[in-house]
């Protein structure tokens, strides 16, 4: 068994400061878990100032990663775990369309 944390393969982390990187770590079923601030007590997601801006730090690897997202939209984790950052685990939806897919166990990785 091996019990060395799995290797972080994603160079997506690049475009956050080195601060912020070393808050992310691997997680044994392939997500990317920010261990730093979260924004709220329970239901929140990973909050930091990254580049003099307080921001959800999966919106940062998002828009840093230069995809796309309306003002409309929000940045979403098909994974549904609040604190993973990993790049193709997000998506660009509405908050609409995220609450149907969860009422109704719609998948959005697609
Ligand atoms: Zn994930």
């Amino acid at each position: 068994m091996n019990l060395d944390p799995p290797v972080l393969a994603d160079d997506y982390l690049d475009v956050l400061p080195a601060r912020i990187r070393a808050r992310v770590v691997a997680d044994p079923t392939g997500c990317h878990l920010w261990t730093g601030g979260m924004s709220g007590r329970t239901l929140g997601a990973g909050f930091a100032q990254i580049n003099g801006t307080y921001e959800y730090v999966h919106r940062a690897v998002w828009r840093l990663n230069g995809r796309p997202l309306a003002p409309h939209q929000i940045v979403v984790r098909i994974c549904r775990k609040p604190r993973c950052v990993r790049l193709d685990h997000l998506r660009a939806t509405t908050a609409s369309a995220w609450l149907l897919a969860i009422r109704h166990g719609l998948d959005l990785a697609a």
